[in-house]
């Protein structure tokens, strides 16, 4: 066994900074290090900012992003066409295609996709809220933004027979997207054109 070289307190540090995605434990060691070093202008700043997003993060009710508020900034603003909603797997697709600035639309993030292999079924995901927000009526189009992932793609099958009584227009997106490709990953343009060129189910 490693011989301790700092307290337990720093070490907590690295073992949780280790969880974060696209940190490992020596990515952590260094981000820790780094934080320590500037111990005023980030260690605390973070502390602090980490403290308050804790106590003030909400799940909006309505959509699912997350937010300060419930109903979220998205679901409030009136400037939107909130009678067209994106569907995504994550809050990470939001933010990736509000960042592409394609549409001003609302939003319902499904929080996954289905994958029986996983024991992940519908009832796992937020898709009765989407049932729910469709049913009540004044929706004109639903626009299936999923993964281009096999996972993705059966979870829009899924929806799409799910509310295709519910007489809503149902898009999805088209060209751009590679196979296998995470909506995150790509860079707006692609993104864009992928919304642009969405195709009725
Ligand atoms: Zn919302």
């Amino acid at each position: 066994m490693a011989k301790r070289v700092t307290g337990p307190e720093i070490e907590k540090l690295i073992q949780l900074l280790a969880k974060v995605p696209g940190l490992g434990p020596r990515s952590a060691r260094r981000a820790a290090l780094h934080l320590i070093k500037k111990k005023e202008q980030l260690l605390g700043p973070l502390g602090h900012a980490m403290d308050e997003a804790y106590h003030k993060v909400k799940i909006c009710s309505c959509c699912g992003n997350v937010d300060t508020i419930d109903p979220c900034t998205v679901c409030s603003d009136v400037q939107r066409d909130q009678a067209v909603i994106i569907v995504v797997e994550d809050v990470s697709d939001l933010w990736a295609l509000e960042r592409a600035g394609a549409m001003n639309t609302a939003y319902h993030v499904l929080g996954g996709t289905l994958s029986p292999l996983d024991g992940v079924g519908p009832e796992d995901l937020n898709i009765k809220g989407l049932i729910d927000r469709v049913s009540v009526g004044g929706i004109r189009e639903l626009i299936i933004a999923v993964n281009a992932t096999v996972e993705g793609q059966a979870t829009a099958h899924y929806i799409t027979d799910r509310l295709t009584d519910l007489g809503v227009k149902i898009t999805r997106l088209a060209h751009g997207v590679p196979v296998g490709g995470e909506l995150d990953y790509l860079d707006e343009g692609t993104l864009t054109a992928a919304l642009r060129a969405r195709t009725a189910i």
